[in-house]
């Protein structure tokens, strides 16, 4: 493993890099924390429709056939 833990800011709209917590700050948010799975759509806001930031809180590890270990 050479993957170092970064917090990384991912908008809404934009594809989740990993299965795991997200957490966001928007000012709306009645849930401050999501349960993404990879490559779901991160949520915008439904109250202003706006994107929000949303920051990995913790990834969730999968044990998939598919993922491309190497
Ligand atoms: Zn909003």
């Amino acid at each position: 493993m050479q993957l170092e833990k970064q917090k990384e800011n991912i908008q809404s709209g934009e594809a989740a890099p990993v299965s795991g917590l997200y957490r966001n700050d928007h000012e709306h948010a009645n849930e401050r924390d999501f349960w993404i799975g990879k490559d779901q759509r991160l949520p915008s806001c439904p109250i202003c429709g706006k994107a929000a930031a949303f920051t990995l809180e913790q990834q969730v590890e999968h044990i998939s056939r598919d993922a491309d270990f190497s």
